[in-house]
C-alpha cells in the first residue's frame, strides 16, 4: 500500500491512535488484531470474520473476543506499577483487582484470575450476584476480594462465607450503620472480615464524570464518619481488622492534573489515619484510569491526557512524598481499572445491510417549463451558475427560495410537480455548494453540518442499545473502521443506524483527532458485496449495559486466540439470542404462543377460509420462527 493512501486512510480512521497497538492496517487493507500491544504475532479480522460466517457457524452481528488482550492489559497495568515501584524505590505491593460490574462475563473474571498468580489479581463485587459469583472462584491466595458497594445482611454472611473458605475479603465501608451491621454480624458468627473505609474525596475527577465524585458524591464517608468508625471498630477490638483505605477519583479521568490532587488529598487521609495508630496497609485508590478512544491524547471526554505508565507513576510518587513527610509507612496500591483492561479486548462486527434514501440520492433531471413558478426558475439559476466564488451566498439564496416555496405551497400556490422539482433543484445546489466548500481552505461550520445533512444514511445490522449503548446513553464515542478495502480511498461520507425501530438507534459522532465528526468515511458501498465494519473498545461497559431494547438480543460471540504466522483459533463459540430467548425475556410462554396461534387457525379452517394441511404447516413456520436470530438474517 502506497505512502500517501497509508495516510489518507489513517487519517479517516485514526487506527494508530487509539488502538494502543493492538490494531492496525495491514498491506492488504484489512484490520489485523494482535495479541498484545508490542507483539509480532497478529491475525486478520477479515479472515477470522469469513472463516466465522462461511462454515455457517455464526452471523452477524458478531462480537468477537480476544481474552489474550485481557491478560495483556492487565500485564501492562501491573509493569506500570512495578516500573514506578522501583524507580521511587517505593516500599509496598501493587494489587490489581478487576471491578466486576465492568464485564462480569464469566470467562471474563477467569481469563483475568488465571493470570493471577503473576500478579495477585483479585476482584472487587458491588453486589450479591458479583460476590456470589467471585467467593467461589480459584484467587491467587495473597490477592483480594473486595466488597464495595451498598450492603444488606445477606450481602455481608456471604461475604463471610469467603473469609471462611480462606479468601482475604474486604469489606470496605460506604456508610457508618453498614459497620454496624458488619460489626454485630461478625460477634454472631464469630468470623471478622478485613474492612476498609470508603473515604469521600473532596478534590473531583474530571470530564463528564466530575460530579460523581467530591462532596455530594453519592459514595463514601465524611472525616467525622471515619473517625466515628475508628471508634466504633476500637470499642469492638476489631480494630486491627481495619485494613484497608478507599477512594473513587471518577471513570475515566481525562485529565491528570484532577488526579493527582486526589491522590494527594488520599495520601494525606491515608497518613493521618496512620498517625492515630490506624494499621492501614493498603490504601485502594479504585478505577478512573482512561481509555483513548479517540486517540487524541486530550483532555476530552472520550480521551485522556496521559499514559498509563504516567499515572501510576503520579500515584506512587505521590504517596511516597506523603508518607515521607508524615513520616509514616508507605501502603501497598490496590487498583481497580476496569474499563483499562477490558475495553481493548472486544468488537463489535456488523455490516451495512441498506442504505435509508437521502435528497441528495440520484435525482431526476429538472427540467423548466414556460409556466413555472419564479422560485423554481431561480432555483434553477443558481443551481446552473454556482461556483466557488458565489457558492456560500447562492447557498443562502437556496435556503431563502426554499422558505419561499414552502410558503406559497401552503397558500396553494404551487402545485405538487412544482415542488418536487424545488425539492430537487435546491438539494442539487446544497450538493455542489458542499462541493465547493470542501475545495475551499476555510469553509465556514454550517457546511460541516450541510454535509451531515447530505451524508448516506447506512442501515447497519446492529442493535445500539445491546452492543454500544453509551453511545446513545452518554454520548460516548468508539472508534468504527471498516475491517477491510481500506487499501482503497475511502470516497464515500455517512452516517450509521440501526436495526431498532428507535430514531435514538444512529450513530452520527465519530472519532476524530481534533474534533467530533459528524460523518464517517466510507468506501462506496456495492449491495452486491459485503461491507463489514468493527466497532472497537467495546469490551468495557458496554455489554452489561447493553439492554433488550425491541427484543433484539445478544449478538453471536467468537472467542479467537492468536497464533504464530497470522494463525488464529476459535476458541469457543457462543451462539447468540434467538427469538424464543427474548420472548422468555418478556415472560411469553413458547407453548401457549404456539396454542393461541393455532387456536386462531383452526378457527379459520372452521370458516372455510384455510384448509387443514395449510393450517398445518402454518403453524409449522411459526413454530420454527422461534428459533430464528433476532437479527436481520
Ligand atoms: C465502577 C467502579 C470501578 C471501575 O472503574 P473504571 O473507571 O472502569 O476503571 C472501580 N471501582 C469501583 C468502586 C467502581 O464502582
Amino acid at each position: 500500500m502506497n505512502e500517501e493512501l497509508l495516510q489518507q486512510v489513517q487519517l479517516a480512521y485514526g487506527v494508530e491512535n487509539w488502538s494502543a497497538g493492538y490494531f492496525d492496517i495491514s498491506s492488504q487493507g484489512h484490520i489485523i488484531v494482535r495479541p498484545g500491544s508490542d507483539d509480532q504475532r497478529y491475525a486478520d479480522l477479515k479472515a477470522i470474520v469469513d472463516q466465522l460466517l462461511q462454515k455457517g457457524r455464526v452471523r452477524l452481528p458478531l462480537l468477537l473476543r480476544f481474552p489474550q488482550i485481557l491478560t495483556s492489559q492487565l500485564r501492562v497495568l501491573s509493569a506500570a506499577y512495578q516500573a514506578a515501584i522501583d524507580e521511587f524505590e517505593y516500599v509496598g505491593q501493587h494489587y490489581p483487582l478487576f471491578p466486576m460490574k465492568v464485564n462480569p462475563r464469566r470467562e471474563v473474571v477467569e481469563e483475568f484470575l488465571r493470570e493471577g498468580t503473576r500478579c495477585r489479581v483479585g476482584l472487587e463485587c458491588g453486589s450479591k450476584a458479583e460476590l456470589y459469583a467471585a467467593i467461589a472462584q480459584e484467587q491467587s491466595p495473597d490477592s483480594l476480594l473486595l466488597c464495595n458497594g451498598f450492603k444488606d445482611e445477606a450481602f455481608v454472611r456471604t461475604a463471610l462465607l469467603g473469609v471462611q473458605s480462606g479468601k482475604r475479603v474486604t469489606i470496605v465501608v460506604e456508610k457508618l450503620n453498614e459497620l454496624r451491621m458488619v460489626l454485630k454480624l461478625a460477634q454472631q458468627i464469630g468470623v471478622a472480615p478485613w474492612i476498609g473505609l470508603r473515604a469521600k474525596l473532596y478534590s473531583r475527577g474530571s470530564g463528564k464524570w466530575a460530579s460523581s465524585g467530591g462532596d455530594s458524591a453519592k459514595f463514601g464517608l465524611t472525616t467525622s464518619e471515619i473517625l466515628e468508625c475508628v471508634r466504633l471498630l476500637r470499642d469492638a477490638k476489631l480494630d486491627h481488622q481495619l485494613t484497608l483505605l478507599h477512594f473513587q477519583i471518577g471513570p475515566q479521568i481525562t485529565d491528570i492534573k484532577r488526579a493527582t490532587n486526589a491522590m494527594k488529598e488520599a495520601a494525606r487521609v491515608y497518613a493521618k489515619l496512620r498517625q492515630i495508630d490506624c494499621r492501614i496497609e493498603y490504601v485502594d485508590i479504585g478505577g478512573g484510569l482512561g481509555v483513548d478512544y479517540d486517540g487524541s491524547k486530550t483532555r476530552f471526554d472520550s480521551s485522556m491526557n496521559y499514559t498509563v505508565q504516567e499515572f501510576a507513576n503520579d500515584v506512587v510518587y505521590t504517596f511516597k512524598t506523603v508518607c515521607d513527610e508524615e513520616n509514616v509507612p508507605t501502603p501497598h496500591l490496590v487498583t481497580e481499572s476496569g474499563r483499562f483492561m477490558t475495553a481493548y479486548h472486544s468488537v463489535l462486527i456488523t455490516c451495512i445491510r441498506d442504505e435509508i434514501e437521502t435528497f441528495a440520492d440520484d435525482q431526476p433531471e429538472v427540467t423548466i417549463d414556460d409556466d413555472d413558478p419564479q422560485v423554481i426558475t431561480e432555483l434553477k439559476d443558481l443551481c446552473d451558475s454556482i461556483n466557488v466564488k458565489n457558492y456560500v451566498e447562492y447557498y443562502h439564496d437556496a435556503l431563502q427560495l426554499k422558505d419561499e416555496l414552502q410558503i406559497q405551497f401552503n397558500v396553494g400556490l404551487v402545485s405538487l410537480e412544482d415542488r418536487a422539482k424545488g425539492d430537487v433543484l435546491f438539494w442539487e445546489i446544497c450538493d455542489q455548494a458542499l462541493r465547493e466548500s470542501e475545495e475551499d481552505r476555510f469553509p465556514d461550520e454550517e457546511f460541516e453540518q450541510l454535509k451531515r445533512n447530505l451524508a448516506q444514511k447506512y442501515l447497519c445490522n446492529f442493535s445500539l442499545f445491546r452492543s454500544a449503548p453509551d453511545s446513545w446513553a452518554i454520548r460516548q464515542l468508539f472508534p468504527i473502521v471498516p475491517i477491510h478495502r481500506l487499501n482503497e480511498k475511502p470516497s464515500d461520507y455517512a452516517t450509521l443506524v440501526d436495526v431498532t425501530c428507535d430514531s435514538d438507534g444512529k450513530i452520527d459522532r465519530f472519532v476524530d483527532l481534533k474534533a467530533v465528526k459528524q460523518t464517517l468515511d466510507l468506501h462506496s458501498w456495492d449491495p452486491a458485496e459485503p461491507y463489514y465494519l468493527g466497532i472497537f473498545l467495546v469490551g468495557a461497559y458496554q455489554e452489561v449495559m447493553g439492554s433488550h431494547h425491541n427484543l433484539f438480543g445478544h449478538p453471536n460471540e467468537a472467542h479467537i486466540a492468536i497464533d504464530d504466522d497470522g494463525r488464529f483459533h476459535v476458541k469457543k463459540i457462543v451462539p447468540g439470542s434467538c427469538v424464543d430467548d427474548m420472548l422468555q425475556f418478556a415472560r411469553y410462554d413458547h407453548a401457549q404462543l404456539s396454542a393461541s396461534y393455532r387456536k386462531q387457525l383452526d378457527s379459520q379452517v372452521s370458516c372455510d377460509h384455510l384448509s387443514r394441511e395449510e393450517a398445518d404447516r402454518l403453524l409449522l413456520e411459526y413454530e420454527a420462527g422461534a428459533r430464528r436470530s433476532t437479527y436481520l438474517e
